[in-house]
């Protein structure tokens, strides 16, 4: 039996604002514990909650962005559960009135374009952080921190439109880009600032009928996403094939074994007996408000990713990973401002500069060598001041010592030998040494030209020109 795998996503994004959602209290991530609290988001009795308005303005934004229809008129309500980083013994969210519904973003996998719908955006605070013992040094006690309660959150439901660990991998990046570049998060993974929840089920092809589900909880890296959707499929596969039923539960990846656990089952799953917040008024969103938030999203990775290919006629694979974070994507078209050689910048920017920013754990608005640095760079070789391979030393110090290209090749006496009679001499010799990869190039064998040409850069330390040489080359043989 062939089954087909369905997955349908819940999300959890940080809002970037200064402040909680119902109080004045700062979010800033790494306070000592509790400095971040007031009695509103301690939930003492008789406090009033009050809606921070920057938040549902991003929240809206995050709504337009992702295509969703802003409800006219939205409401908070109360999601009764007893835990010990919930003081007030409810979580005021959203449940039959969300803020936005019926949306859709475009995933790409393979240069195939799948739209994947969104059921409903819709507002939330966050909890608090429970901190156990052994941790702190004392096993038997557990401590509790209230900076994150009353942080605000959107929770981004999917449909379940999506049929694979790499297509929800896809999701969530897209996902991400978008939220970022809209500036409603900082989508930072580390920080809890983006958590994902994955429900995931199998059915044999062919069926309508979605199969039992199960959910992953509080996937916090795009790595354990992807594995633990993958484990879980396989799981659920070896249960029907040992003609066995597939449990409705929670369960949570374990990232060192590599596997899911039961969390809880159905029957202990939570009645929050949900109704609507008597503390706070219906929200209310015309159109003008609408409208204006729309005026403030800026193009969106998709539309950037098919702007750069036709304008700067680039791969779609390449505008793919220049648009992955709006900072990259400026940087690189800042770069075609200076240079009018798109492909080349693009191959510099996905090869050298984003492996040296990998290396060094860095982002790209952290990134040492500044767009004009960059192309100084790339216009030595283009002047064929320095070859293709030296400019990746000079590169490499650049990012190191932030020095200026054509200083690093004038102190390190990089410059390209211009002069033709030393390059001359230079393949004469190693055409005498290598007679027989010459009688060979003669017989049809094209590949040892490339080992000729190697051995002359060694010669010249790399300072020759590679396509002289090339060239030269091929001239002395052929009247060899
Ligand atoms: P809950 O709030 O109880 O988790 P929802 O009905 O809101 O339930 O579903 C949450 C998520 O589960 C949605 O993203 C939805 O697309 C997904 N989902 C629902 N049924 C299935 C299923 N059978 N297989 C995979 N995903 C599912
Ligand atoms: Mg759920
Ligand atoms: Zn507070």
């Amino acid at each position: 039996m062939k089954y087909e795998t369905v997955i349908g996503l819940e999300v959890h994004v940080q809002i970037n604002t200064k402040t909680k959602i119902f109080c004045s209290c700062s979010t800033e991530f790494g306070k000592p514990p509790n400095a971040n609290t007031c009695p509103i988001c301690l939930g003492m009795p008789g406090v009033l909650p009050v809606l921070n308005k920057q938040f549902l303005e991003s929240s809206m934004k995050a709504c337009l962005a992702t295509n969703c229809t802003i409800a006219p008129m939205n409401r908070f309500a109360r999601k009764n559960y007893f835990y010990p980083d919930l003081p007030k013994g409810y979580q005021i969210s959203q449940f039959e009135e969300p803020l936005g519904v019926n949306g859709h973003i475009n995933i790409y996998l393979d240069g195939t374009k799948k739209r994947i719908g969104l059921t409903r955006i819709h507002m939330e605070e966050d909890a608090g952080k429970l901190i156990h013992g052994e941790n702190l040094g004392s096993p038997e006690n557990s401590y509790v921190d209230f900076n994150r309660t009353g942080v605000p959150l959107c929770e981004v439901v999917s449909e379940p439109d999506l049929r694979s660990a790499e297509e929800a991998r896809a999701y969530l990046g897209e996902l991400k880009a978008i939220l970022e570049y809209t500036e409603v998060s900082d989508c930072n993974m580390e920080e809890g600032s983006l958590r994902c929840d994955a429900n995931i089920s199998i059915r044999p092809e062919g069926q309508k009928e979605l199969g039992t589900r199960t959910e992953l909880k509080n996937l916090n890296s795009f790595k354990f996403i992807q594995k633990a959707i993958e484990y879980e499929v396989d799981r659920q596969t070896r249960v029907l094939e040992q003609g066995d039923k597939v449990i409705q539960e929670t369960r949570l990846y374990d990232s060192d074994r590599g596997e899911t656990f039961s969390m809880r089952s159905k029957e202990e799953a939570h009645d929050y007996r949900y109704f609507p917040d008597p503390d706070l008024v219906p929200v209310v969103v015309d159109e003008s408000w609408v409208a204006e938030i729309q005026k403030t999203i800026p193009e969106l990775p998709e539309k950037k990713r098919s702007r750069f290919v036709t304008e700067f006629g680039i791969p779609e694979y390449d505008a793919g990973v220049l648009t992955s974070s709006r900072e990259l994507a400026d940087y690189f078209e800042k770069c075609t401002t200076l240079f009018s050689k798109p492909k080349i910048i693009s191959n510099w920017i996905m090869g050298d500069l984003l492996r040296e920013l990998n290396k060094s754990n860095k982002e790209i608005k952290d990134c040492p060598v500044s767009p004009e640095a960059l192309i100084n760079l790339l216009k030595l070789i283009d002047e064929g001041v320095i070859s293709g391979n030296t400019a990746k030393e000079v590169f490499e110090d650049m990012y190191h010592t932030q020095k200026d290209p054509a200083a690093i090749v004038e102190e390190k006496g990089l410059k390209q030998i211009t002069d033709d009679s030393a390059i001359d001499a230079m393949v004469e010799e190693v055409l005498q040494a290598n007679l027989n990869s010459v009688e060979e190039f003669k017989g049809g064998k094209e590949k040892v030209l490339g080992f000729l040409v190697g051995q002359v850069m060694k010669a010249s330390k790399g300072k020759a020109n590679p396509g002289a040489v090339n060239k030269l080359l091929k001239e002395k043989m052929a009247s060899m």
